[in-house]
């Protein structure tokens, strides 16, 4: 028999949906709080909010009929017609949250509407209105909710440790506490003050207050608007990236949401930058037309439909790398160079020294740099005089050895202090990269041309292509099996004796490790570039003068990924003036 299913049976369902767990309804009534205009709201919990969920709030409150009325499936004074879904700026629109939460509750709702000189209280149990009378108290809306899934075990069994319950009710509170910082919240869980967070001017004033710890040092933050999408927030400094994926959060129009896909856009935007299996933190905005994404696809509205997916993953990456270049990584847009030698090699760089940061074939991003003035599609680089000659920048560069294995140079705003041996190997792995690719070797001849006896199988693999090794710019030939006589050798080794035998000898290593030449494919390339860096880059070479030094620093920093060494290791850090005055 066909039937329409009584009210308490359909809210049950829709419950089922809606309230999975307590940390849902803690979600659900600050949301509400937030919609009605409160500017401060405080929650309660007791148990982890299986015996109690309290929210209290100032806001806009309701008439006595409301109070009935909102515990209605699809009572919501959020849209009224069908084109409003297109525009929703509240977090709730469905009316679907206060029923389903009576479904499987006890709720008490004390509510007086602004301006009116009484409330209402009004009980609402899952077989329906228990109660309502005149209730006096301020304006506002205090809402209770008491024993969920007291009536239906199953449910309550589901439900995990207070430990873990709690958890969550933390993170969706923080989640609401991000996007609104200008409002005061407290959470209370069985009477102590878990976080009581006082109305914030800035977004980052709001994170640390949460994290409770000194972070500032570790955001980094980012910002872009284009016409596709504004975003804004802060990423973590590499250099803090975490085992477990702590906080990350993406919002879309000051709502939270879930996206694998946008994360993976974080994380190719670190890549390279931090350990594998670490993970940022990051708190990014994007605000776009509401038109333009459909946050109506899952009940618990924690995914969201983007129109220019693709468009947006692109920007993210390019925004955070373009954001992580400039404040931490790549220094040289600091330097405090008045006239840099090194200039015109920034400038005649302009396409490789900031790969990063361009969207292959678009012009939609925008980035907001230094300048209050917002700039053109291509970044402005490092090099250009816009940056370099900055009315802050008076200090003459200034270059120092450190035991000839560091380069100290000082930033506006602080030292950078390069690894001599690691920069050396990124800069020849890029180099081998393009010979490997083609372009043609340099080949510095010996003086004295030098004579190596090889095992049978070293030889064997050495000689195995003569082709490839003079397509790595290295001459050597050979006139009987076994001995090979080295003519030269590539640019960035050193060519007397010694160091050539250690150079054929890793080479050989380098052979040994890319496999047979039939099996050698796209790792080839990078594995014998890497290996060939290695070995010059260990080379023993005379000290650097300091002309040397600086010629090392420009060529590092017309590097595709300057920061670190083919094998992910760091090539530089940064001593920040805050560190230097911390240690004084
Ligand atoms: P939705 O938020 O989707 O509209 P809810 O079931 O969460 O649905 O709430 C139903 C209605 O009850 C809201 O549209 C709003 O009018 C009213 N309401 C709920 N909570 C509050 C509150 N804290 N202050 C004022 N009005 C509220
Ligand atoms: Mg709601």
């Amino acid at each position: 028999m066909l039937k329409v299913l009584p009210a308490n049976i359909s809210n049950l369902i829709a419950a089922g949906e809606v309230v999975q767990r307590p940390s849902s309804v803690v979600k659900e009534l600050v949301e509400n709080s937030v919609d009605a205009g409160a500017s401060s709201i405080t929650v309660i919990v007791e148990d982890a909010g299986k015996t109690l969920i309290q929210v209290i709030d100032d806001g806009i409150g309701m008439t006595p009929d409301e109070a009935v009325l909102c515990f209605e499936r699809h009572a919501t004074s959020k849209i009224s017609e069908a084109s409003d879904l297109e525009n929703i700026m509240t977090y709730g629109f469905r009316g679907e949250a206060l029923p389903s939460i009576s479904a499987v509750a006890e709720v008490t709702l004390r509510t007086r509407r602004r301006g009116e000189p009484t409330g209402s209280e009004t009980v609402f149990l899952p077989s329906g209105l228990a109660g309502r009378e005149e209730a006096a108290m301020p304006e506002g809306t205090n809402i209770a909710v008491r024993n969920i899934f007291f009536s239906i075990p199953a449910r309550r069994k589901f439900l995990k440790s207070d430990n873990a319950e709690f958890r969550q009710i933390l993170s969706e509170f923080s989640r609401v506490a991000l996007c609104r910082p200008e409002l005061n919240m407290r959470l209370v869980h069985n009477g102590k003050d878990i976080l009581n967070l006082k109305k914030a001017n800035t977004l980052k004033q709001r994170i640390l207050e949460i994290e409770g710890r000194d972070m500032a040092k570790e955001l980094v933050d980012v910002e872009t608007e284009t016409y596709i999408v504004r975003l804004h927030g802060f990423v973590g400094n590499p250099e803090d990236a975490r085992k477990t994926p702590g906080n990350q959060y993406f919002f879309v129009n000051c709502r939270y949401f879930r996206s694998p896909y946008l994360n993976k856009a974080v994380m190719k935007a670190y890549e390279n930058l931090i350990p594998e299996g670490t993970y940022p933190s990051y708190y990014i905005f994007f605000e776009l037309g509401p038109e333009n994404v459909d946050v109506n696809i899952h009940p618990s509205k924690t995914e969201v439909k983007f129109e220019n997916e693709s468009e947006i993953f692109e920007i993210l990456t390019a925004c955070i790398r373009e954001s992580l270049g400039r404040n931490t990584i790549l220094p040289s847009i600091d330097f405090a160079h008045d006239s840099m030698p090194g200039l015109d090699f920034f400038e005649s760089r302009q396409d490789s020294f900031h790969p990063v940061t361009r969207i292959a074939g678009t012009s939609y991003t925008e980035s907001k740099m230094s300048s209050p003035k917002a700039k053109p599609a291509s970044y402005p680089l490092p090099g250009t005089a816009e940056v370099l000659f900055d009315d802050a920048v008076s200090n003459v560069p200034g270059l120092l050895l450190v035991s000839g294995k560091y380069i100290v140079t000082n930033l506006r705003s602080g030292l950078m202090v390069v690894d001599i041996r690691r920069a050396k190997e990124r800069i020849l792995y890029e180099k081998y990269l393009c010979e490997l690719d083609g372009a043609v070797p340099i080949t510095h001849q010996v003086l004295f041309p030098c004579s190596l006896m090889l095992s049978q199988e070293k030889y064997a693999l050495l000689m195995e292509d003569p082709e490839r090794l003079s397509a790595l710019g290295f001459d050597i030939v050979s006139s009987e099996p076994g001995l090979v006589t080295v003519n030269g050798i590539p640019d960035g080794f050193m060519a007397d004796e010694e160091s050539v035998k250690v150079a054929i000898e890793d080479l050989v290593a380098s052979f040994v490790d890319a496999g047979p030449l039939s099996m050698q494919k796209a790792a080839y390339r990078e594995n014998m570039a890497a290996g060939l860096a290695r070995s010059a880059a260990s080379c023993r070479f005379s000290r650097m003068t300091t002309d040397e030094a600086r010629v090392l620093v420009d060529k590092l920093f017309a590097c595709a990924e300057p920061e670190t060494t083919p094998a992910g290791l760091k090539t530089m850090f940064i001593i920040t003036e805050e560190e230097i005055e911390r240690k004084l």
